[in-house]
């Protein structure tokens, strides 16, 4: 059951909030052990103390979009005195002080938050393989990779473990996994949905989002999780939430594609470097589209430099962020090596650090330290924002054009376990089509195609606050030609 059908059942009494837990709670206990969606599983206490609550709100009548909805949480999300580690062994003991303002809402609004879901350490990866807690696998076909960084919440949610999760996408992690896995993923623009909570990666790129097998489930969780936060000082003051009505019923304007002008960057979806399965389904949605819709060729000049501008600007931010974990102030203290005391404090540091971050985080420190320091400064990060500034100028003209465009989200399938994880440019390569939207700032999601008994990610993208129109997108395509 998809998460509307859930609250309409829980609303009108035909089942409890008790009930539908209870249910995700079975599935979470048998497929985890499997898929190790999950890093913590919540205590039965903290989920019935939510359960309650949610059944007294709907008893008095005291309803919102997410009441009684079982949610999981990317474990780079704080929640008061639970562990947000973000997959690493430098915050394994850290326990959070106190709660991101998206989970403040969801725990406001009556939603069942019943764990915190696995992903690449700090949020640095494409497959979920960088995790300090394990693999995560692919309910699709257990060999595969999930997708990443958001591969624990992309895994519950398409295993059925809870109806509704929420991931953060810096350069990818919410679309990808969501590609991978066959669900619905939104990376919302930035600003719309409050950073503050979240552990910072690449703060000028990283944004929460959520994730569901429908994209009215997503409208209904946006309308919860979006609109301006005083404690996140890049969050925007003029937001019109308006993703559902009073009767929770998403506000799609559109009842049809008609007319609509659809940019499609043909070149891309036609090169030899995408998978023949992806090309074929991308290309049958949009014959399928042209019916309806004005198809019009785009072209992105700059799409070779997103890639290298991407992760110099990531690995720039991540490398000043992550100085805070040093030992003294947050998480994981070595105070002994070889037997013997630690006894001065840059030494503390450097094996704290040495043993708690994992080699693509240490990767990522190496890279963005050598492009912000004296001397590499101008050559790359200073080049890498200029660039920045062509992606986001390109977007702009498109937009001129175009109401949406639609591309792969991955030039590839799934691949296996194992298959990329020695080779950081070909794991990379996987975020060649979903960064650019990161750099621009732009909303992006990720809606699965049936192809073939197989689910292809294809990604819609808007212009600057254009997430519900994407929503509504997808729900038509959803209803009329999937
Ligand atoms: N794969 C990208 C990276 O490793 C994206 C990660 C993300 O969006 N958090 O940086």
């Amino acid at each position: 059951m998809i998460a509307k059908e859930i609250l309409k059942n829980l609303i009108t009494k035909k089942i409890s909030v008790k009930e539908i837990t209870d249910k995700y709670l079975e599935n979470i206990k048998t497929k985890n052990s499997i898929l190790n969606a999950f890093i913590t599983v919540f205590d039965e206490d903290f989920i019935n103390k939510q359960v309650e609550r949610a059944q007294e709100m709907i008893n008095k009548g005291n309803l919102t979009p997410v009441v009684g909805l079982p949610v999981a949480i990317k474990d780079n999300i704080n929640l008061k005195g639970y562990p947000t580690t973000c997959a690493s062994k430098i915050l394994s003991n850290y326990i959070s002080p106190y709660n991101a303002t998206v989970v403040e809402k969801l725990i406001y609004n009556g939603a069942i938050i019943v764990g915190k879901t696995n992903l690449d350490e700090f949020a640095m990866g494409s497959s979920n393989e960088n995790s300090y807690y394990g693999v995560v696998k692919n309910p699709l076909n257990l060999e595969w990779v999930s997708g990443g960084s958001s591969g624990g919440s992309a895994v519950a949610v398409s295993a059925d473990m809870v109806p509704l999760a929420l991931g953060s996408d810096t350069g990818g992690s919410i679309r990808l996994p969501a590609a991978f896995t066959g669900i619905y993923g939104l990376k919302p623009t930035y600003g719309m949905v409050s950073r503050f909570g979240l552990v910072a990666y690449a703060s000028s790129l990283d944004q929460i989002g959520p994730m569901a097998k429908d994209p009215q489930d997503l409208a209904l969780i946006m309308q919860v999780i979006a609109g301006y936060d005083p404690k996140d000082s890049t969050s925007y003051k003029d937001i019109n939430v308006d993703f559902v009505n009073e009767d929770f019923e998403p506000n799609f304007e559109l009842q049809s594609l008609k007319g609509l002008k659809i940019g499609i960057p043909f070149k891309i979806i036609n090169d030899q470097g995408v998978d023949k399965t992806i090309k074929d389904a991308t290309n049958k949605l949009i014959n399928s589209l042209a019916k309806e819709c004005e198809i019009i060729e785009i072209e992105f000049p700059y799409l070779s430099y997103s890639i290298p501008c991407y992760y110099i600007i990531a690995s720039s931010e991540a490398s000043s962020n992550l100085a805070r974990y040093d030992g003294i102030r947050y998480g994981l203290r070595i105070e002994e090596f070889n037997n013997e005391p630690i006894e001065d404090t840059r030494t503390l540091m450097k094996i704290t650090r040495g043993q708690g971050f994992g080699l693509e985080v240490k990767r990522r420190i190496m890279i963005g330290t050598f492009c912000l320091s004296s001397g590499y400064y101008d050559a790359y990060y200073k080049k890498a924002q200029q660039v920045r500034t062509l992606i986001k100028k390109d977007f702009e003209k498109i937009f001129n054009q175009v109401d949406l465009i639609i591309m792969p989200t991955s030039p590839t399938l799934p691949f296996k376990i194992g298959e990329k994880i020695n080779d950081p440019i070909k794991m990379y390569l996987s975020d060649i089509y979903t960064v650019s939207v990161n750099l621009s700032g732009l909303p992006s999601l990720n809606i699965p195609i049936k192809y073939n008994d197989f689910y292809i990610g294809v990604q819609l993208i808007g212009n600057y606050f254009k997430d519900k129109f994407l929503l509504n997108i997808a729900n038509l395509i959803n209803t009329y030609i999937n």
